[in-house]
């Protein structure tokens, strides 16, 4: 007891908010369901750092998400040093990537979409923003990429892996930017184009 109290407060404050974060995220009972896992009383004010503060219910595409990332972490070795259970969920907000490797330090992004076929790949699937991706792709920085389908009414997930090295920038497409009468007017997100690398994406669950 001694040992944690010390170890908090002998922080900068910056990094024991951070450490809090991410021992509620990790320290959360199993039993949950996925769905209950983000409400208030779980720790959604960990969304109440992003840009959106006045939400304090996970949407319904953020849980979404943490069921891919979660699936994945669950089931799927890290690519890179093939140890199990080694993959953990980096915080919401953490821009490039979503998992991390606690024994090699892989990264990776996961996308998580719902379908009502696991086993064919859609044609394309949301990106993030626009800026960031061409910034990086110009930089030649790629991520591995897990797509995570679900099947709520059969309840049925498959994962699948694209590894960066296959990437191309022709594959990600921006979209057109947000009009005037948008909330976030202006703002360019891309698109994934998943057809046009289908045949590189190796099915993992
Ligand atoms: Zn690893």
């Amino acid at each position: 007891m001694l040992g944690s109290s010390v170890r908090v407060y002998g922080l900068p404050s910056a990094i024991a908010v951070q450490r809090d974060l991410h021992d509620r995220r990790y320290q959360r009972p199993p039993s949950v369901e996925p769905s209950e896992r983000l409400r208030p009383t779980g720790g959604a004010e960990i969304y109440s750092a992003g840009p959106n503060t006045e939400r304090r219910m996970p949407t319904a595409k953020q849980t979404l998400g943490d069921f891919g990332e979660k699936a994945i972490v669950k089931n799927c070795a890290c690519p890179k040093c093939k140890r199990s259970r080694t993959l953990k969920q980096l915080p919401p907000n953490f821009k490039c990537a979503d998992l991390v490797c606690d024994f090699c330090g892989y990264i990776a992004q996961v996308k998580t979409k719902s379908t009502t076929d696991v086993d064919s790949l859609p044609k394309s699937v949301l990106g993030a923003a626009w800026q960031p991706q061409q910034e990086r792709m110009k930089a030649g920085i790629y991520f591995p990429l897990f797509l995570v389908l679900r099947d709520e009414t059969a309840n049925k997930t498959a994962v699948y892996y694209l590894s960066a090295d296959l990437q191309t920038p022709a594959m990600f497409q921006p979209r057109k930017p947000l009009s005037s009468s948008a909330k976030r007017a202006g703002w360019q997100g891309f698109l994934i184009n998943v057809a046009m690398v289908d045949s590189l994406f190796v099915r993992l669950e």
